[in-house]
């Protein structure tokens, strides 16, 4: 949000990418849509071919037995999919969000699934938590509600949970077994 926040008072109309990957919480959702309503967002809807009933009747609870293709085909691929319209991808990773992540630079490249190439650069690489819990206080943005209720990391319901380790806080995420989904794989 805080990402959002600093680019659509340049850009309006910039694409704000959302992927539904079908286990979001309620709560995820309906914060989506406040924040979208409140800032009249261009908000772009991306996901899977497959609803989760089809997916799971399928595949079976996948991100039971293998998250790392849940991910892959409801997050990844539809993602990289909708970034082959586009040359550039901020995101709002941070250097000290986990240890994958604490070589981050501003500037990257990434690969996308079809093997294009396309910018990708993070703004927010040296942002501290603080930095980001003060710019939501400053600007009267909420935070999403499962925030203040101890999930600092959120991702699809089935795979967040309470932190693992108090000091990290991406150690709630897939019950502690793995803290990056694939979408930033290079
Ligand atoms: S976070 Fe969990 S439910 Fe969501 S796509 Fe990945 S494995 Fe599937």
């Amino acid at each position: 949000m805080v990402l959002i926040d600093l680019v659509r008072r340049f850009r309006p109309d910039i694409p704000v990418l959302f992927i539904d990957t079908g286990y979001h919480f309620p709560e995820t959702l309906a914060y989506r849509d406040r924040l979208v309503a409140r800032w009249g967002l261009n908000l772009v809807v991306v996901g899977p071919d497959t609803t989760v009933a089809e997916h799971e009747r399928a595949l079976g609870v996948l991100y039971e037995t293998d998250p790392e293709s849940c991910c892959f085909l409801r997050k990844v691929l539809p993602l990289h999919r909708a970034l082959e319209r586009y040359d550039l991808w901020l995101n709002a990773r941070r250097r000290d969000q986990a240890a994958t992540r604490r070589e981050l630079l501003a500037w990257e490249e990434q690969v996308l699934s079809g093997g294009r190439r396309i910018a990708k650069v993070n703004p927010l690489w040296n942002w501290t938590e603080i930095d980001v819990l003060s710019y939501l206080a400053v600007h009267d943005i909420p935070l999403h509600p499962l925030h203040a209720a101890g999930y600092p990391s959120i991702g699809c319901g089935p795979c967040t949970s309470l932190l693992a380790d108090p000091d990290d806080p991406r150690s709630g995420r897939w019950s502690g077994t793995r803290i990056e989904c694939g979408i930033h794989r290079r």
